[in-house]
């Protein structure tokens, strides 16, 4: 019998009961653990943290709790090869692609640790200037962010157990909110790893930090009115969070970072033999291999002027044959496996959905997959889609295959590219590949309501862009509509969540004494 992962709650590891649910290597199908967040005590264990863990977090000011976060960033350094090897286990992911997870994670923590150390010690956050309310100014208005006085619930993917947890942790921790994180059961190890040696450290006071794992009945009831819940995953889980009667009572504020169809467009200056076409292949190749195409900023259309269709499908085809595909544990190797058997199901649904309304252009074969056994691994190959007319076109749209699919949609001019685009009804980030600048700033204005990142890529930032699908933590995080309209990161703008905005009308005298003990 595998280990049972333990949840930590109440400031205690606990079992949950029965055998729990196994976690699989996905390209051998071993059995690694088991999860079990089975009859646990929520009720006190949620007690428990915002009474002990927000108590003890809101006792520091913004600098002391940066100071721990920088702590904990030291910490996820000291361990990188112990996550990379978990991750490549559970998650069946190369080093790299591991890297991309567990680096993300730490650098997001330090980054929120330098820029936490520069609010200094402060214990709420001003919000603008005062606002006269009497013409004198002798009665004024002054808003301010107050630390939130709930728990954060964080229910994850399975695509980024480190960085998925870190990248919001930061910012509660650092805004004084106790967690408690729920990851996805499939690939929950690396994340109760992670978070067994931030709590071994004892760098954080008792409760500001707990871990259910696995499928938890109760977990939503237990929320009291000031919690937080900040999901991500799918659409369908987004609407049941927030649909949910207990959320809805407490009217729990609730953040969804849901699934997207993301977009590359070559700009109508980048034709074939360009470098901004050249990057483009580059990019489309990487975001469609990179985790296994298990990334929700992934590119999953490309958008390109019609004459140059052919030419792009060509371009990223001759990239995509490059990448070999199987056991990562095989240096040659560059992308590994899906989370799982289920996940492979579901990709394979999905590519057979999707090849009934786009043509398949490229797709790697299975006989070349590399140490890996299809009967076993959750692999799969790469496939390249095409159409002919994007606007007729709904699942292309509408389809996320979460794994190495994407699809060529041409379009007629920069008008009909952008129409095309927010077909997606709301998406994380869309690339653009042009060297004309004037167009990429007309395009990212265009398209900035559909979006909640644009990137543009010219020959001139070819090395130092960040990359399409890369987060960066000064950059915001989330999208509009079907994006699940949630925000995160994007530097101290993270903060409102963690924060209560409240307008303190007052005398002069009382706003000077706010504003002279606040952080701004
Ligand atoms: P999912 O099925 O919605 O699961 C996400 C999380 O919700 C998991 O922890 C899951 O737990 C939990 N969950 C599911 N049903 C629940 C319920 N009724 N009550 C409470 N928790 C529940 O999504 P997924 O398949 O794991 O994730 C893939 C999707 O996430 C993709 O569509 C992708 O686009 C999206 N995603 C978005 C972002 C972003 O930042 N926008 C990032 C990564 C992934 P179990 O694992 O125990 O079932």
């Amino acid at each position: 019998m595998t280990p049972l992962l333990e949840n930590h709650l109440a400031g205690r590891w606990q079992s949950g009961a029965g055998a729990g649910t196994p976690l699989h290597d996905p390209v051998t199908g071993a059995e690694l653990a088991r999860v079990s967040g089975a009859g646990l005590d929520l009720a006190d264990g949620f007690a428990f943290a915002r009474m002990q863990g927000g108590a003890a977090l809101r006792a520091l000011d913004y600098a002391q709790r940066a100071a721990l976060l920088a702590r904990i960033g030291e910490v996820l350094t000291a361990r990188r090869d112990d996550y990379l090897d978990l991750s490549l286990r559970n998650s069946g992911t190369t080093r790299n692609d591991s890297a991309f997870d567990v680096d993300g994670a730490t650098y997001t923590v330090s980054q929120y640790a330098k820029w936490g150390a520069a609010l200094g010690p402060a214990h709420w956050l001003a919000d603008g200037e005062p606002v006269k309310l009497a013409k004198d100014g002798a009665f004024q208005s002054l808003h301010v962010l107050v630390p939130q006085r709930g728990l954060a619930l964080f229910i994850n993917a399975f695509n980024f157990p480190a960085w998925g947890l870190w990248e919001k942790a930061a910012p509660a921790l650092l805004s004084g909110v106790p967690v408690v994180v729920k990851p996805a059961t499939s690939t929950a190890w690396l994340t109760q790893r992670m978070v067994a040696d931030v709590l071994e450290a004892g760098i954080l006071p008792p409760g500001a930090l707990s871990i259910v794992c696995g499928r938890t009945d109760g977990l939503l009831e237990a929320l009291e009115p000031f919690d937080l819940v900040s999901f991500t995953g799918s659409a369908d889980t987004a609407r049941a969070i927030r649909g949910h009667a207990n959320v809805l009572r407490h009217a729990i504020r609730v953040n969804a970072e849901t699934d997207s169809l993301n977009s590359a467009l070559i700009g109508p200056d980048a034709a074939p033999g360009s470098e901004a076409f050249a990057l483009m292949a580059r990019e489309v190749v990487r975001e469609m291999t990179v985790k296994s195409g298990q990334k929700c900023t992934a590119i999953r259309r490309v958008l390109v002027p019609r004459e140059h269709a052919a030419a792009a499908v060509d371009a990223i085809a001759a990239g995509l044959a490059q990448v070999k595909v199987g056991d990562p544990r095989n240096e040659a190797v560059r992308m590994g496996a899906l989370a799982s058997r289920a996940q492979l199901d579901s990709v394979r649904a999905g590519l057979a959905q999707l090849g009934s309304e786009a043509r398949l252009a490229w797709a790697g074969r299975d006989a070349d997959l590399v140490d890996a056994d299809p009967r076993r691994a959750a692999c799969v190959m790469p496939h390249l889609f095409a159409v002919d007319d994007g606007d007729a076109a709904t699942q292309v749209h509408d389809l996320e295959v979460f794994g190495p699919a994407a699809t060529v949609v041409p379009y007629r001019d920069p008008g009909h590219a952008f129409a095309l685009a927010r077909r997606g009804f709301g998406s994380l980030v869309a690339s653009l590949f042009t060297d004309d600048a004037a167009f990429a700033a007309r395009a990212a204005v265009e398209m900035a309501h559909a979006h909640g990142r644009l990137h543009v890529v010219t020959p001139a930032v070819a090395k130092a862009h960040t990359g399409h699908g890369n987060v960066m933590p000064a950059s915001l995080h989330g999208g509009p509509g079907r994006a699940g309209g949630g925000e995160e990161l994007g530097g101290l703008r993270a903060l409102g969540f963690y924060h209560q905005r409240s307008a303190v009308q007052a005398p002069a005298a009382v706003v000077d004494s706010l504003r002279a003990g606040a952080a701004s």
